[in-house]
């Protein structure tokens, strides 16, 4: 019996914002041709303490050797032409073509002729790298990220009402707080190891409320004491009726607007709602009056009252007035700052916190700084070494595939995130992607639907093979770790984009220093962390060692601290010029698409328990499948027969922005004249066209690319279809 030798490697799951800690078994090492055998949750992590759902459970089964050598990008490739099968090349010789080609459109066009998409599944390490290349070596903002569909309104959202981009609260509020509101979010679903402690909380003090807001009763609406069934899109008008009912019936927490906000901001907003009476908004969100009364009641009086949310909120072209209503109501009402009392954005992605972080978005710079502010762009450019950042303003996620579709943007270098079925409007993506002139994509998976449409292939290594940090939901940092090397010839990410970024550096400009000597991640990290040192996310006191000798911690964590901070604002002082928080009047909107006699359906999106995203990853583990085998649209059991269908009878299913064929199923948690369709189904399942004939997949064939004025956050949440039997 040959005993084989395994060791563990302690990393984090790149699902989800909860940001679990893992514990990697592996066989072999990390220079060899090792192999990751099993993962266990981490008991000492503070996200789970041990605990992993389903998807962070069955990683191990991401990266089998089969996996491995079936599923990934193994080396870098070029297509002679668009349609032909790519051709391998050296690293070698990509780096020296990629540089020329991009550093000739950069001659010819400038610099905003190129673009970059990247992701919130990246490593900060690795947004360091990219932001540093677009902003202070090609000299464009346009850099944006998959985290604009994601987390852009919170963003916008905390910004605007608390002075910055900082989830004040932690997930130890669960064990603290009296009425969990949890709107515009599934995390049973989205977040399953958040939930089980919501569940855990609930069980051991049942008196503690749980409000649900959702147009569909879903998992999470199964828990709540009170669910909200609100129509799509009406969440501002909710807000804004619960806040007139704590006004009227003397709800607020006057001592606490006194003191810590500011007073002109709350009389505009009180002039707002003033007409949007518990009658009118229960009229407009169609409910009942009474439970819009006994939400308000709860979410004021109870002693802490903390708000779950995430992308029914941020998804919308009203997604910033959305985050902005709900803190209005935690701050007329004094529920932020104490323990189990705050809004806490539910982060998506793994990483979309470090990446805003970071300023690897188009509307951000590190360390939270500002790329409309000069006094912000010459600080970046003081620490990056370089004469100046550029000023003008980049293009966000949809602008970018508009200019692309418009022949603007001539080159797109796209990473791991899968545009061609993860935005809205495919019909435009589709269109962008083939008018570009280079079209790189930098991958750990062969086969997204984007890789179809790349004229280079750059294969990145990924989960259990790469090193760098994350930041998570409550602003807590854990370290990533590789266990096995990546194989074939792919590799991390910053690794590439440094080595094409100093070939390209002699090309475009003379920096007083070379500025991409990095030679390991902390080296990036180090970069980064120096840019946050005096800002409000000051990591200046934290180090790769103490992450390593310590384990994840929360920011701001400056120097000479002896541990991050749990929660934000308990001192009432807020990160506004004049510490007050402001209260900010934006009127309730409905969403940008309208249901008329054509399309007099609304669509909603959202995620499965078991699937990530586009399933580029979890798509791979066959018993992720059992709970969901298939795509289906969910409709009221009353719409079926109104349309002549019946349970999995196929449908037409249009939009004005696109059409796909797919099976129905009746759905009683959803309203009549609603329906749902899950996020993750590509090509594979889903198949349609647009009105030219042209080939669509999945959801996004039907989605509206509108987005929040802004945010500039699309309107994902909702889209005026028809249904028809074929
Ligand atoms: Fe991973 Fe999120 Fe599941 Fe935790 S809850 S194991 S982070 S997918």
């Amino acid at each position: 019996k040959v005993q084989v030798q395994t060791r563990s490697t302690r990393s984090t799951c790149p699902y989800c914002g909860v940001g679990c800690g893992v514990i990697i078994d592996s066989t072999g090492d990390d220079t060899s041709q090792g192999e990751i055998v099993g993962v266990r949750g981490d008991p000492d992590h503070p996200a789970n303490f041990g605990r992993l759902c389903s998807k962070g459970s069955t990683l191990h089964l991401t990266a089998t050797p089969l996996v491995r050598q079936t599923r990934r990008l193994l080396q870098p490739a070029w297509r002679p032409a668009r349609g032909a099968a790519a051709e391998p090349l050296s690293w070698a010789q990509t780096h020296q073509q990629l540089a020329q080609r991009i550093a000739a459109v950069h001659a010819q066009h400038g610099p905003d002729a190129i673009g970059l998409y990247i992701s919130g599944q990246l490593l900060t390490e690795d947004y360091q790298a990219f932001n540093k290349l677009a902003r202070g070596l090609l000299g464009t903002n346009n850099i944006d990220s998959n985290s604009r569909l994601c987390m852009s309104s919170a963003v916008v959202g905390y910004k605007q009402s608390l002075g910055s981009d900082a989830p004040p609260t932690c997930y130890e509020d669960l064990d603290h707080t009296d009425c969990v509101f949890i709107t515009g979010a599934n995390p049973a679903w989205a977040h399953p190891i958040l939930f089980r402690r919501l569940e855990a909380a609930k069980a051991k003090r049942p008196e503690m409320k749980i409000i649900v807001v959702d147009p569909r009763r879903t998992e999470s609406a199964d828990l709540a004491d009170l669910h909200l069934q609100i129509l799509p899109g009406t969440d501002v008008a909710l807000c804004h009726g619960l806040l007139h009912a704590c006004i009227w019936e003397g709800w607020l927490d006057r001592d606490f607007m006194a003191k810590h906000t500011e007073g002109a901001s709350f009389d505009a907003l009180k002039t707002l709602v003033r007409t949007m009476t518990p009658r009118e908004a229960a009229r407009i969100c169609g409910i009942q009056e009474a439970d819009l009364l006994k939400a308000a009641r709860w979410f004021a009086e109870s002693p802490a009252t903390l708000s779950l949310y995430c992308q029914g909120l941020n998804q919308s072209t009203s997604g910033s007035a959305k985050n902005t209503a709900l803190i209005n109501l935690h701050l007329a009402c004094g529920q932020i700052g104490r323990p189990g009392a705050g809004p806490f954005s539910l982060t998506g992605q793994p990483n979309a916190m470090g990446g805003r972080e970071v300023g690897g978005m188009a509307s951000l710079l590190p360390g939270h700084r500002d790329p409309n502010l000069a006094d912000d762009r010459a600080e970046v450019a003081r620490l990056w070494g370089v004469d100046a950042l550029p000023a003008t303003p980049g293009k966000t996620a949809v602008e970018l595939f508009e200019a692309a579709a418009a022949g603007d943007i001539k080159v797109l270098w796209i990473a791991c995130t899968n545009p061609a079925q993860s935005l809205p409007d495919q019909a435009l993506v589709r269109r962008a992607l083939e008018r570009c002139e280079l079209v790189i994509l930098q991958e750990a998976f062969a086969d997204t639907a984007t890789a179809a449409y790349a004229d280079v292939l750059l294969p990145a290594a990924t989960w259990g093979e790469k090193e760098g940090t994350v930041t998570n939901s409550e602003r807590r940092i854990s370290r990533v770790r590789a266990a096995i090397a990546p194989p074939g010839e792919a590799r991390p990410d910053w690794q590439i984009v440094r080595d094409v970024a100093r070939l390209l550096e002699p090309m475009l400009k003379q920096a007083a220093r070379p500025m991409f000597t990095y030679e390991t991640a902390e080296d990036l990290w180090l970069e980064h962390r120096a840019a946050t040192v005096g800002r409000d996310l000051d990591i200046g006191g934290l180090s790769y060692a103490l992450l390593d000798q310590s384990g994840p911690q929360q920011w701001p964590f400056p120097a000479g601290a002896a541990q991050g901070a749990q929660r934000l604002y308990e001192d009432g002082h807020f990160a506004t010029p004049n510490g007050r928080a402001r209260f900010i009047a934006q009127p309730w909107k409905a969403p940008q698409d309208k249901l008329d006699a054509r399309y007099p359906l609304s669509l909603t999106t959202g995620r499965l328990r078991d699937q990530w995203h586009g399933m580029s990853r979890s798509g791979v583990v066959p018993r992720l499948f059992g709970h969901e085998p298939a795509p289906t649209l969910r409709l009221h059991p009353q719409d079926l027969p109104l349309r002549g269908l019946k349970d999995g009878d196929l449908a037409q299913v249009s939009s004005r922005h696109g059409s796909l064929i797919l099976p129905v199923q009746a759905d009683a948690d959803a309203r009549p004249a609603q329906a749902y369709l899950p996020m993750h189904w590509g090509e594979e399942f889903v198949s349609g066209q647009d009105a030219q004939g042209r080939r669509l997949a999945g959801v996004n064939a039907l989605t509206n690319k509108a987005f929040c004025p802004d945010s500039k956050q699309p309107e994902l949440k909702f889209a005026a279809i028809q249904v028809q039997r074929v």
